[in-house]
């Protein structure tokens, strides 16, 4: 058995939850959050992490070489190195809007790639 302490960042509570997990690892107790978003949150963290990607993306005709980018919604941590590598063959052509979405559905995870700045064409 073993214990897992995390933050909850769903909200700014920042409640303390605990997950416990025997020795298959499966979860036998999540205590310590105020709503089920909280619990879902804890339970997604010990089975499937998820974060949201930054990065950048290469432009083409551009004022600048890059645009800043990042995912719509959190992606699964196991697909992050998929993620990159699909970004970083990637390009886009100039102009480049604020949220433009760069790359839709990447790696099937239904999150877009959204630009985060825009660009001028050159
Ligand atoms: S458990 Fe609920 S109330 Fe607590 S931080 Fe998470 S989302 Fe907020």
């Amino acid at each position: 058995m073993k214990d897992v302490d995390m933050v909850c960042i769903q909200c700014p509570m920042g409640c303390k939850i605990k997950v416990s997990l025997d020795d298959d690892e499966k979860v036998t107790e999540i205590s310590g959050y105020t709503c089920k978003s909280g619990k879902d949150y804890a339970l997604q963290e010990v089975t499937d992490p998820h974060r949201v990607i930054t990065t950048s993306i290469k432009v083409i005709g551009g004022n600048l070489p890059l645009v800043s980018v990042k995912t719509s919604k959190p992606v699964p941590k196991r697909l992050v190195l998929e993620i990159m590598d699909i970004i970083k063959n990637s390009q886009v052509h100039a102009p480049v809007e604020l949220n433009q979405i760069i790359i839709s559905n990447i790696a099937g995870t239904g999150s877009d790639i959204l630009a985060t700045k825009s660009v001028e064409k050159l």
